[in-house]
């Protein structure tokens, strides 16, 4: 096999991206292997990708912020978010990428006009998706479990609150960007909370995908058009694959393989 690539996270159990880039591998005749790696600490994440001899990464929940650290040369968007979703190994060097903002621009584009977004959360996701939309001029607002992690959305201009203090206005989409739901049955804020702000939203996202989460659930109880993260994973994964194969496959090759993995 000529290249190895690897998705880190902790859980990954759960990571379709696997299937996806084997996808395109096998199916654009690209003499290539994409495995999953469990890692639980982020700092041994860069001996890790070289122990194994990789050409390239993904990288998920919750080491986008210790993968930014371990880049030689971080590129693009990810270096005004400080997340890294996509390692390339270039002659030895780490170079890193995020590719999930503009996978989620993709995703929302079949809801229409949206000028007025709330995050719940304020990790690696949501700080891509904020900084991706404010390049767009949109309107955004934050709400987080903790107060700690609002500073950097503050500086960007962004109201912000975390559940005791938030005050709920008018969104044209809500976007569940926190991993509650992911690995548990976990709203991304106290009950009550979220129904005020669904029944304050035009469109509800989440990032997480293959499940319907309780957040999710929600929405589709209060007949709102919702769409989970499975077009912003294929986004995003059809911008890190020409990133591993160098641009050397066509995007919509690219893209027509990996959707074929989502029937799977
Ligand atoms: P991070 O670990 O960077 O951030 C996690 C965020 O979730 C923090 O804001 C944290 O709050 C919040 N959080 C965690 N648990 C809870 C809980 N029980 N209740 C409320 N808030 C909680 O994660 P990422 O930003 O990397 O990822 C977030 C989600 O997005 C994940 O579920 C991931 O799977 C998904 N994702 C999907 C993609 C796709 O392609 N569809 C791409 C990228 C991510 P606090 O600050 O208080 O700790």
């Amino acid at each position: 096999m000529n290249k190895l690539f690897s998705i880190f996270g902790d859980p990954v159990s759960h990571s379709r991206s696997p299937l996806m880039h084997n996808s395109v591998f096998k199916n654009l005749n690209y003499d290539a292997c994409y495995t999953r790696t469990r890692l639980v600490d982020g700092d041994k994440l860069r001996e890790t990708f070289f122990a194994l001899g990789l050409s390239g990464a993904n990288v998920t929940v919750p080491h986008k912020e210790a993968a930014f650290k371990a880049c030689d040369e971080v590129r693009g968007f990810a270096k005004s978010v400080g997340a890294v979703n996509t390692l390339v190994n270039e002659n030895g060097r780490l170079v890193g990428y995020n590719t999930d903002a503009d996978g989620f621009m993709y995703a929302i584009s079949e809801f229409g006009d949206i000028e007025n977004i709330l995050i719940i959360g304020a990790g690696g996701t949501a700080k891509a998706l904020a900084s991706r939309f404010l390049q767009d001029g949109l309107k955004v607002s934050v709400l987080n479990r903790s107060e700690s992690s609002l500073e950097y959305f503050k500086k960007l201009g962004c109201e912000c609150g975390v559940w005791s203090d938030f005050h709920v206005k008018k969104y044209d989409l809500v976007v569940n960007a926190t991993s509650a739901g992911l690995s548990d049955d976990r709203l991304p804020a106290p009950i009550d909370l979220v129904n005020s702000i669904l029944e304050n939203s035009n469109y509800a996202a989440d990032a997480i995908y293959g499940k319907l989460t309780p957040f999710l659930k929600m929405a589709k109880e209060k007949k709102m058009t919702y769409k989970d993260g499975a077009d912003m994973l294929l986004g995003q994964g059809v911008l890190a694959n020409e990133l591993f194969v160098n641009f050397e496959l066509g995007k919509e090759e690219i893209k027509t393989q990996m959707r074929k993995s989502f029937l799977l």
